[in-house]
């Protein structure tokens, strides 16, 4: 991989600001400038973007790569069943020769279609750090812990995320972060979450769990503690700043006030509630109070792919339905929550999100000029209701262009198709 000069030429720009004509120069890792016009002299490399748009990297907030590898294993079953009879008895299997294989498949989807950074929960994940460190993407990555009430389990999930913290924190020159994943409030015990909490505050690290998913979460938080998800976690001092909560489905208006008042950040699933029929978060009246809530599209067992403009829009649509209202989650909102809210929800808005000086270089090329984006008129309507993730045509990660003209630069596509074929194959042989 190569680190110079990049010069983006004449492009349409499209970020959380609105949309704009201009050039973008790349200076290492970062952006330098975006101006109307940037004289190319002397820059070591010039992408002439004339009739492209250029958007940020997308942020995934919710995923869990490895699970690429059960892609079509497990299709139109409840949560209850797809994890109990199919998800569960296939990851007894897993290893970490697995999760590389299905985490490197992953990350080449997520290039492909113009996602820079992922926030990730899973196991093995030092090889799931491998993979993102080799295929030049952004990640945060967390050990996904469920103990269910095992005082020696909770002591093996907390001493593994310590092994992953001091592993891989700070890994490939930064691009790979750690956090700390207890799986939800029903699979964790109270004790994990308090000893995740002190973890977070002694290390000053992000938490990563699943919260109000499904109904009979509800249901079985309340029975075992007498409170909804997010009581419950609030009142074991577990909410804060620092922790971001994927799905968000069945919330009390009163959770709502909790969240913005503790500064919870979220990350909306819609293909994956839809599809498990979790049901559908009150994100219109999330976002209309205030908070941040950003897009995920979860493991691909339960999406089932990692596309982030398929997803957004999903999020719009599902929106609409939810509120019976065309009107409900425009395609410049839904746009932010894939960018900029992502950003800030993994405590990043400072470094990615949008396209300006200073931020790291994190972007997505798209051409314009295809039959499905004719006539060209609204850079923001048409990437979310009009384009798909393979419109993607060059992505540049941390100022590594890691694909140019749908060809993949950093790893061949043709060897990881093929290790995780034989992975995907092995494994569920074994199950
Ligand atoms: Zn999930």
């Amino acid at each position: 991989m190569e680190t110079k000069d990049i010069l983006i030429k004449d492009v349409q720009i499209l970020d959380a600001h609105g949309p704009r004509k201009g050039s973008v120069l790349i200076e290492d890792d970062k952006i330098i400038e975006v101006s109307p016009s940037i004289d190319p002299g002397g820059v070591d490399r010039v992408i002439n973007a004339h009739g492209k748009l250029l958007v940020p990297g997308f942020v995934n907030t919710h995923t869990h790569l490895s699970m690429t590898l059960f892609r079509g294993v497990a299709d139109d079953l409840k949560l209850e069943t797809w994890l109990n009879e199919y998800i569960w008895p296939l990851e007894a299997h897993l290893n970490g020769e697995y999760c590389y294989a299905g985490a490197l498949l992953g990350c080449v989807e997520m290039i492909k279609s113009g996602t820079t950074t992922f926030n990730d929960m899973y196991f093995y994940m030092d090889h799931v750090a491998e993979a993102v460190k080799e295929t030049g993407l952004r990640a945060v990555i967390s050990h996904g812990m469920i103990d269910f009430d095992d005082e020696e389990k909770k002591k093996a999930e907390i001493k593994e995320s310590k092994r992953i913290i001091k592993k891989c924190h700070g890994m490939a020159d930064g691009r790979v972060k750690v956090a700390l994943g207890p799986h939800s409030p029903y699979t964790c015990s109270r004790e994990l979450l308090e000893e995740v909490r002190s973890l977070a505050d002694e290390h000053g690290l992000f938490i990563h769990i699943h919260v109000a998913e499904t109904k009979d979460e509800v249901r079985q938080v309340k029975e075992k503690y007498g409170e909804r998800p997010f009581t419950y976690l609030d009142e074991i001092g577990f909410l804060g700043e620092d922790v971001i909560a994927a799905h968000a489905v069945w919330l009390s208006s009163s959770e709502i006030h909790l969240l913005k008042s503790r500064g919870v950040k979220l990350s909306h699933n819609p293909t994956s509630n839809m599809k498990l029929a979790s049901g559908i978060s009150p994100v219109n009246e999330l976002i209309n109070s205030g908070l941040c809530v950003s897009l995920g599209t979860d493991g691909a067992a339960s999406n089932n792919n990692l596309d982030m403009i398929e997803e957004m829009k999903i999020a719009a649509l599902s929106q609409k339905i939810k509120n019976m209202s065309p009107t409900a989650l425009d395609a410049g909102t839904v746009f932010k929550m894939a960018t900029i809210n992502g950003a800030a929800a993994l405590g990043m808005a400072d470094e990615i999100g949008t396209i300006e000086a200073n931020k790291k270089a994190d972007l997505a090329l798209i051409n314009t000029k295809r039959s499905h984006l004719t006539p060209w008129r609204n850079p923001a309507s048409h990437l979310v209701y009009a384009a798909s993730g393979c419109d993607i045509e060059t992505v540049i990660c941390d100022g590594e262009i890691l694909m140019e003209n749908g060809k993949l630069k950093s790893l061949d596509e043709k060897y990881v198709i093929e290790l995780a074929e034989s992975a995907a194959e092995d494994l569920i042989s074994k199950a």
